[in-house]
């Protein structure tokens, strides 16, 4: 008893939990996973491929054009950025097709677009040098060519910057995560789209995750359903091997568009239906 008239012992101050970083949290939540519902990643990767094949890596673009391609996609369907792109490519031409050029649309794993002729790169410099109101003209097909233009010339003006004209090719040689950071702190480029361009041009172990992926991801409960698509970004990078996240991404991304749609979902014909919490919420 405390003695009366006398102060009673004030409680041994609690201390607060540290709280853990994004990627702590990402890795416990990959090691529940792994406890939880064992081996989900691999019968996801596996009933794709049979449904739609394994998608194997290859160069779709110089990696330049590939940034500004994913800058012009953003909120944008890909047909429309593809638009955007060639109208660059018509204002601002860097040579003539070469002889034997492919000059049918080539398409690519995981885009949605009708695919890009074969033909070289726009004029980057004449693009960075553009007055900016007939850089927004040229891009308008797009979608959102107010905040496109000046985000492409601030991407242009970053290589520069770095000196080696307007080339990403030193990208190759670094860490993935060092790499992403370098794009992402270019105004107006993020983990999704510095994740693209490294993915796509250099085969980086990263797992760019769009409304596709982080819907799909959501629904089967490969990420908590909590998670926004920036956080998922950690989510994949702790879950997945580095040989896994071209796969991932590709395969995720087809299924988005071809079963699981934003709105009504064809589960009835969908090969993860097993293990999908959205098809059935106890699913394992
Ligand atoms: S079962 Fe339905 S919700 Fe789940 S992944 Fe397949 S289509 Fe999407």
């Amino acid at each position: 008893m405390t003695p009366a008239g006398s102060k009673s012992p004030k409680p041994a101050a609690r201390r607060a939990p540290k709280k853990r970083s994004p990627e702590q949290v990402a890795r416990a939540w990959a090691r529940q996973l792994d406890t939880k519902r064992p081996g989900l990643v691999a019968f996801v990767l596996d009933r794709l491929a049979d449904a739609n094949g394994r998608p194997a890596w290859q160069r779709r673009l110089d990696p330049t054009s590939e940034l500004v391609l994913t800058i012009l996609s953003q909120n944008s369907a890909d047909t429309n950025a593809e638009a955007a792109f060639a109208s660059l490519r018509a204002a601002y031409p860097s040579a003539p097709a070469p002889a034997g050029a492919f000059l049918e649309p080539r398409s690519f794993a995981g885009w949605g677009g009708r695919g890009l002729p074969d033909l070289p790169p726009p004029d980057w410099s004449a693009v960075d040098a553009a007055p900016i109101g007939e850089l927004i003209d040229v891009i308008r097909p797009g979608g959102l060519a107010p905040q496109k233009a000046p985000r492409i010339q601030a991407a242009l003006r970053a290589l520069l910057a770095n000196g080696g004209g307007y080339s990403l090719e030193f990208l190759a040689g670094m860490p993935a995560l060092e790499a992403r950071d370098w794009l992402a702190a270019i105004p107006g480029i993020g983990k999704k789209t510095a994740s693209v361009v490294l993915l796509f041009s250099f085969g980086l172990p990263l797992m760019p995750v769009d409304r596709h992926v982080h819907r799909v991801s959501s629904r089967i409960g490969l990420i908590p359903s909590k998670a926004d698509a920036d956080a998922a970004h950690d989510y994949y990078l702790a879950m997945l091997g580095p040989e896994q996240m071209y796969e991932t991404h590709v395969s995720l991304i087809t299924h988005g568009r071809r079963t699981c749609h934003a709105q009504r979902p064809d589960c009835e014909h969908c090969p993860l239906a097993p293990r999908c919490r959205y098809f059935d919420p106890k699913a394992e």
